[in-house]
Order: structure tokens, then C-alpha cells, then sequence
């Protein structure tokens, strides 16, 4: 089942960033027209534009089954209409056979998510990525190479030179 995720508000404006994600993304209509901040109103929508980020509207009878759960949880007062597309949309994507989760910092929209068995994660702040450096080594006499080196034996003893992670750095955007 392919993985997509579900891009709440909080997701979509707060800390999620749209460009690092490498599963589709989907969010409804509503969540769009939530946004206050400039750039990253022109973010999502340069996602759509190279459909990554896919807008879609949720069927009638999920946003009804939604709406239902939510009365018997209580939640119906809290959730916005965006907050109850985002829920009825992973519902359709998971009847397409999609396997979806919930991108949200929204306890609500977490709870509801729970007991329709949908995944959720919160938002993680991306901010460092971490960047493997690879190396070529010897494996018998130990002398490093740069990765770049267009050589296949060590130039010392001859024997077939390996590679690994040398270094592990964390980057700052
Ligand atoms: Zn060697």
C-alpha cells in the first residue's frame, strides 16, 4: 500500500516542510484557506503546481461518518470544517487502498484519527538533516581516501580498497 500523507493546517503552516516530504501529499481545500502567512501560502501552492501536494474533496458520506464520531466523542465543538475534511479525506484515501496518515498537531483531529484506526504523527520540526559522508578505506592497512579518489586498490599495499560512512554531520538549513 503506498504511504501518502494527510497535511493538516498546523502541518501545512506550521513547522511541516512540504519540500522534504517524500510521500504524495494530500490536504483539502479548506486547509488552504486557512493560511495567513505569505510564504508559505506560496510554498503549498508551488507544491500543487508540481503535484506534489494534491487537493482533493472528501465524499459526502465521510464527512458524515466524521461528523457522526465526532458527536460521540465530543470533539464535534472543537474541529473546524477543515479539520473534519482532513479526517473524512484520509477515509476516502484509505478506501482507495492508499495507506494514509495524519499529519497534525491537533489533539482532536489525533483522537478521532485513533479510533477510526488511521496513523498519525505530529509534526516534526525540520530544521537539521543529517548528511552521511562516505569514504574509501583499506582494509588491510587502514589508509582513508576521499570518496572522489579514482582509484580501486590502496596505493600503499595494493588490496582492494572498501567503503563506509566516515563521518555523520548534522546540517543546519
Ligand atoms: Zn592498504
Amino acid at each position: 500500500m503506498t504511504k501518502v500523507l494527510v497535511l493538516d493546517t498546523s502541518a501545512l503552516f506550521g513547522g511541516f516542510d512540504v519540500q522534504l516530504a517524500e510521500e504524495p501529499l494530500y490536504t483539502v481545500y479548506e486547509v488552504l484557506q486557512e493560511v495567513k502567512d505569505e510564504e508559505r501560502k506560496l510554498k503549498a501552492e508551488l507544491s500543487i503546481e508540481t503535484k506534489k501536494l494534491t487537493i482533493l474533496e472528501p465524499l459526502k458520506q465521510s464527512i458524515q461518518e466524521i461528523e457522526k464520531l465526532a458527536i460521540e466523542t465530543g470533539d464535534i465543538g472543537i474541529l473546524s470544517t477543515a479539520d473534519i475534511k482532513i479526517l473524512a479525506l484520509a477515509l476516502d484515501l484509505r478506501e482507495k487502498g492508499f495507506n494514509p496518515k495524519i499529519v497534525t498537531d491537533d489533539y482532536s483531529i489525533q483522537n478521532l484519527a485513533a479510533k477510526l484506526g488511521i496513523e498519525y504523527q505530529k509534526i516534526i520540526t525540520v530544521g537539521i538533516k543529517e548528511i552521511f559522508i562516505w569514504i574509501k578505506y583499506c582494509p588491510a592497512c587502514h589508509k582513508v581516501y576521499p570518496m572522489q579518489a579514482q582509484i580501486e586498490n590502496c596505493e600503499v599495499c595494493g588490496t582492494k580498497l572498501k567503503k563506509k560512512v566516515g563521518e555523520k554531520r548534522a546540517l543546519e538549513e
